[in-house]
């Protein structure tokens, strides 16, 4: 009998499981916290329930958790993890410790279909969907899953490709049986499937960040393929539309590439597409890797940028890499391309 992985399940789906024992709704919510909030591993140790319920528990379940299987650590402290799930599948995660802020970068998928040229993961191809409880396990499974205070997807694979697993994981990081995070700790970054960005919008109170590239859709369709399907001036108009409740943040991301996305024309197309939107821009450095000849702007021309997007009325920040010593590419060590 393959046993249930709690794991990635919500207190429903466990009531589900041990109603018919004659189990009750808060013994389920209580199975659900002891996962979640004080990351029990051994279905013996949930606490608050029942002898018997943990007996037949056992019989049926197993938590779920998996550590990750190497790790390689930067020389500014942030951790880069290779998880590999029960079933073979391969992924990354980054903590990424700050004073304040100690965050994990987390996957949705094993590699991408989003096929984005500059990307790592794209080159090591698709091999699936993580599922919720691969998703979670990532938080609460690397050695700092205690003192995690953000969460971000922007490891490997598009979320917005993995809707539902991606809802779901939201869901247990930030309910009260779950792990309590706030959504405004949680981003979750998109190159942008429209039909997707809706429905995230719509049931998740989680932040959003859409990765730009460029503002002009000729060039922004060759560096982000899904731009000729899902134009992102339309998910722009969306987000703009979009009525946001307490302190939710949509953000983009630009990485800025030397004398390819940094000219004053670019400057020029952000300022008109972004202008008024409330949408924050988070200016990022280029990281290549292999054989690749493009290089990252200047720090004075990100300054030049974040200074001009600022005077312009628009909320722009430098955010500074993490972890560049140990090719903090997201798909490097799965993919072995290191
Ligand atoms: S940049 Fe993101 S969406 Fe594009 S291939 Fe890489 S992981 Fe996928």
């Amino acid at each position: 009998m393959i046993k249930e992985n709690l794991c990635g399940l919500t207190p429903d789906e466990i009531y589900g499981l041990v109603q018919a024992e004659g189990y009750n709704y808060n013994q389920a919510v209580k199975v659900a916290t002891s996962i979640y909030k004080k990351r029990i591993a051994d279905v013996s140790q949930i606490g608050g329930v029942p002898k018997s319920l943990k007996v037949y528990l056992d019989d049926i379940a197993v938590t779920g958790f998996y550590g990750p299987a190497t790790s390689e650590v930067s020389a500014d402290k942030s951790i880069k993890y290779l998880f590999i799930s029960p079933e073979g599948k391969k992924f990354e995660s980054v903590w990424i410790p700050d004073v304040k802020r100690r965050t994990i970068c987390i996957s949705t998928q094993s590699g991408c279909r989003m096929g984005c040229p500059f990307c790592v993961t794209a080159k090591y191809g698709f091999h699936g969907n993580l599922s919720s409880g691969d998703i979670v396990n990532q938080v609460l499974s690397i050695p700092d899953a205690g003192n995690v205070t953000h969460v971000v997807f922007m490891g490997m694979g598009e979320p917005m490709d993995n809707l539902e697993n991606v809802l779901k994981a939201c869901k247990i990081m930030t309910s009260e049986w779950g792990m309590s995070f706030s959504p405004r700790n949680i981003t979750v970054s998109s190159v942008g499937i429209t039909p997707a960005i809706k429905e995230f919008l719509n049931r998740s109170e989680c932040n959003l960040t859409i990765s730009l590239y460029s503002p002009f859709e000729e060039e922004r369709i060759r560096i982000v393929p899904a731009e000729s399907s899902y134009p992102v001036h339309e998910i722009i108009r969306i987000m703009k539309d979009f009525t946001v409740k307490k302190k939710r943040r949509f953000s983009v991301a630009y990485v800025m590439i030397n004398d390819i996305n940094d000219t004053v024309r670019h400057l020029e197309g952000l300022r008109k597409i972004l202008g008024g939107s409330g949408i924050r821009v988070n200016l990022m450095p280029y990281h290549p890797v292999n054989d690749d000849n493009n290089s990252s702007s200047s720090d004075d021309r990100m300054l030049f940028f974040k200074h001009e997007l600022v005077i312009s009325g628009i909320s722009a920040s430098i955010r500074r890499s993490r972890g560049t010593d140990i090719s903090a590419a997201c798909g490097l060590l799965a993919s072995g391309l290191k």
